[in-house]
């Protein structure tokens, strides 16, 4: 049995969800988050909340664990910098530092020859103008976006609000027409052995992912192609524990990266019930350095996220021997807000 305790940054349902992971290999876990009703205390052993500024909450929290892990990526570099120099942090915090970064994720991408959206970086409302080619296009926030946070369809010049002052950075990017929005999902270990999940098909509503499924509907070059990229990827960052590579594919068939995130991911939360080992139970034994055990499928899946009030339903509902509903315990339910999400095995 191992002996480590592994620390976790963050406490939503993906740190929630990684406790679960940790405890079925005997991982104890810690969390330290600036939620005081982050839902993964429900979960960890240990629950620390701090404001990630606090250097001896900080400081409590290093003195705790073998190894610290995040479950979302907008945190400053800085704090995960300075955890690093006491306890690995993994994934590497430069590697955050540049995926939660638009302009240098697609830059990086760019450079190791991947396909991405056409983009361009903007500063001010003249910059649109001299870009006018990527219109329609999507503005987005340069750092610090999530669930379409931070984005501005731009079908027109005339969509530039007069009153937007541009205090961030933005980056524009053409709008794709969409056939479809896949993910793919790998492990990296330490040793540089990696395990890529199949690719699973999303549906987003609003910029929310609403729906994921596996087998994805698509041609076996596209499934080849985006598990290829997603290994490159992983093996140009150096990367160690589960990442999520989203792409579009367009009506011309053509894969495009859209996003990394360097985590576990809502897309991957079927690889849960619909395998034997989950991104979250693969992130913890890379993370800790355990064997990279074989992955094996038990079923294809469906996944729903549910929204909002939506849970109330769920809630009151019963299940089938096939239908897994997770119930992520947030106290205040808002709009749109991710509450839970059902997994449903398609045998
Ligand atoms: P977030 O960081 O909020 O996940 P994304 O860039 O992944 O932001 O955008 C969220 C969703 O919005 C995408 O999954 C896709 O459905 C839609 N979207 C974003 N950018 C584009 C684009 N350039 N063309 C078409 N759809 C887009
Ligand atoms: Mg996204």
């Amino acid at each position: 049995m191992p002996d480590i305790t592994l620390g976790i940054i963050g406490s939503g349902q993906l740190g929630s969800l990684l406790c679960q992971a940790a405890k079925k290999l005997n991982i104890k876990t810690v969390i330290i988050s600036d939620d005081e009703q982050g839902p993964a205390q429900n979960y960890t052993d240990q629950f620390i909340f701090a404001k990630y500024e606090d250097k001896d909450k900080v400081k409590e929290f290093i003195r705790k664990v073998d190894i610290v892990t995040y479950e979302f990526e907008n945190i400053p570099i800085e704090i995960l910098k300075s955890i690093n120099k006491e306890r690995k942090v993994l994934p590497k915090p430069d590697i955050n530092q540049k995926v939660q970064n638009r302009k240098l994720e697609k830059t990086f991408l760019n450079k190791i020859g991947i396909s991405t959206t056409e983009w361009t970086f903007i500063k001010s409302a003249e910059d649109i103008k001299k870009n006018k080619k990527l219109l329609p296009g999507i503005l987005k926030t340069n750092t610090l976006g999530y669930d379409g946070h931070g984005q501005f369809v731009l079908n027109s010049l005339d969509d530039i609000k007069k009153d937007w002052c541009f205090t961030a950075d933005y980056i524009l990017e053409k709008k794709v027409n969409l056939s479809k929005e896949i993910s793919v999902i790998i492990t990296r270990f330490r040793n540089g052995e990696s395990f890529i999940y199949e690719p699973i098909e999303n549906i987003h509503k609003e910029q929310i992912l609403k729906y994921s499924k596996i087998p994805a509907d698509i041609t076996n070059e596209i499934f080849k192609k985006a598990q290829a990229n997603a290994k490159l990827i992983a093996e140009k960052l150096d990367y160690v524990g589960t990442m999520c590579v989203e792409f579009f594919i367009d009506q011309n068939n053509t894969l495009l990266v859209n996003e990394i995130a360097p985590r576990v991911h809502n897309s991957g939360h079927l690889t849960i019930n619909a395998f034997n080992i989950s991104q979250f139970e693969n992130h913890v034994r890379a993370v800790c350095d355990l064997k990279n055990d074989k992955v094996q499928k038990i079923s294809n899946a469906e996944m729903i996220n549910i929204l909002g009030k939506e849970i109330e339903e769920y809630r009151n509902k019963s299940y089938s021997d096939l239908e897994f509903f997770f119930d992520y315990r947030k106290k205040v339910i808002k709009n749109k807000r991710k509450m839970g999400h059902i997994t449903i095995l398609k045998k």
